[in-house]
């Protein structure tokens, strides 16, 4: 066994910890976020690996097995998943980190026992660990099987949920302070508080998470990676081990500072997103306003979108969801490359909540090479819109529906999105009627100025690009 003297782990920690601060600076900025996520996989490796040598630390064996299987896991999944399937593999991962939180405080519970209650931090740090760690494995879970479509997208409300969920937090918390109470006596029910802690727990995770359906899942995929990283803090508190007290914050504010985002993208609380129900089916009778759209679908095809291409001016490029399915992200580099060269003004609108994670549309135009200086955010952008000549939407849906500004029996009325539909032309790019994320019909569709180019989205660019090219 090789023991580190504990003031040597911790100096180690602290570069481990110094690695992630500035890790998270660098992924401020697309131009430096390779370079963030370098340097946090650094700090992970150095942090992870000095751990091992702590005096607590008995058996390598067993360490060595999880090491080499979760690499194994961990490399197949990270290989295979799709892009479109990220939010998905991130919700999963958050659940590993509340689990292993949860594991964690629950070893130290059954190696100390009676010994946990002496330091009352310590004591209340595991029960939140428990509790926090708990909830977001179960609630996770529920999140990831909710975007693979396993599970219902949709949320699913029944009578007195909330005060259902009300009295299960309560009754966890009791029976905390019960469990506390049995150690610090004859200690003979307290498996059964643990149990009762441990299981309550994992209801209210499914039952926190359930109620939660359609576009607002991302939102809530973020808010448990902010849960987990304060479920690794807690552990910390019970570990004292200073770098997870740390790293476990951070992730802990960063999340929280996401989820704040996105609330926003979408002029939303955070408290409508999680008890709104926004994303339940209908009910009879509801007026969505859907119903009330008027106009007629015109579309044309590739070759004519072609032709109106090559007379205009200044394009813009909306992406959204479509566009990862569809993987047209490197066609549509191409196309941006060809339109710029025959002096066509190009640009792209990013908007905050496109696609099913924050930065999705960043991150597959960056993985085509497009020039960041191209991107702009919707706040710079939507003023533009007036002045531009075609607008083509790839794949993009309710961040571009109009009804979030004009009909207030929307679902989504209130959600800022891009002024699309003021441009001279609106090329639209899906492969039929269906609606997006939201669940809901979409007005630009019926605008005078939009023309539907129905089809999977790269075989669709495609045909520009050679359409264009017959045009020379
Ligand atoms: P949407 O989900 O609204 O629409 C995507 C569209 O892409 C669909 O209408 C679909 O139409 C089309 N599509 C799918 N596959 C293809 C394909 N192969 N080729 C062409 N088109 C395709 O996406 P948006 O990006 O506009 O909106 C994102 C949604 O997610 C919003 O509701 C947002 O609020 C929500 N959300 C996102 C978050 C984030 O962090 N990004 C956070 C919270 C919520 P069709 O099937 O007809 O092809």
């Amino acid at each position: 066994m090789i023991n580190l003297p504990e003031g040597f782990i911790d100096i180690i920690y602290l570069i481990s910890v110094i690695a992630f601060v500035f890790g998270i600076k660098f992924l401020g900025s697309p131009k430096t976020a390779r370079r963030g996520n370098l340097l946090s996989m650094i700090g992970m490796a150095i942090g992870a690996t000095v751990s091992i040598f702590d005096e607590s630390v008995s058996r390598y064996d067993l360490i060595a097995a999880g090491l080499v299987a979760s690499a194994v896991i961990g490399i197949v999944m990270a290989k295979t998943v799709k892009m479109t399937g990220m939010p998905q593999m991130v919700a999963l991962l958050n659940g590993f980190g509340g689990l292993s939180s949860y594991l964690v405080a629950s070893a130290e519970y059954f190696s100390k026992e009676s010994a946990i209650t002496d330091d009352m931090i310590v004591y209340v740090s595991m029960l939140l660990s428990f509790l926090i760690g708990m909830v977001t494995f179960t609630g996770s879970l529920v999140a990831a099987g909710k975007l693979q479509e396993i599970i219902t997208g949709r949320a699913v409300i029944f009578p007195l949920q909330k005060t259902l969920n009300l009295v299960m937090a309560i009754a966890a918390i009791v029976c905390g302070v019960l469990l506390y109470n049995e150690l610090s006596g004859s200690g003979s029910d307290a498996l059964l508080y643990f149990a009762i802690v441990s299981g309550l727990s994992a209801i209210l995770g499914v039952t926190l998470v359930i109620p939660i359906g359609g576009a607002d899942m991302p939102v809530v995929v973020s808010l448990l990676n902010s849960y987990s990283g304060i479920a690794v803090a807690m552990t910390g508190f019970v570990l004292g081990n200073n770098a997870l007290i740390v790293v476990g914050s951070l992730v802990g504010a960063s999340g929280m500072i996401l989820t704040n985002i996105m609330c926003k993208a979408m002029n939303r609380s955070l408290a409508n997103v999680l008890f709104g129900g926004f994303g339940a089916a209908p009910a009879a009778g509801t007026d969505t306003g859907a119903g009330q759209i008027q106009g007629t679908v015109k579309s044309m095809s590739a070759e004519e979108s072609a032709m109106l291409m090559d007379v205009a001016e200044t394009v813009i490029i909306v992406p959204g969801y479509g566009m990862a399915v569809s993987q047209a992200q490197h066609v549509v580099k191409k196309l941006t490359d060809y339109l710029m060269k025959k002096g066509t003004k190009v640009r792209f609108a990013i908007h905050p909540v496109a696609g099913r994670m924050p930065g999705h549309m960043n991150v597959l135009l960056a993985e085509a090479g497009v020039d960041y200086d191209l991107l702009a955010d919707m706040d710079q952008i939507n003023d533009d819109f007036i002045n531009t000549d075609i607008t083509i939407v790839i794949g993009a849906n309710d961040v571009v529906n109009p009804a979030a500004k004009e009909n207030p029996a929307s679902p989504i009325y209130g959600m800022p999105v891009l002024n699309v539909e003021q441009s001279k032309t609106v090329l639209v790019l899906k492969r039929s009627m269906n609606p997006g994320f939201a669940g809901i019909d979409n007005e630009l569709f019926y605008k005078d100025n939009t023309m539907m180019v129905f089809g999977d989205a790269k075989k669709t660019v495609e045909g520009f690009i050679s359409g264009l090219q017959e045009l020379e």
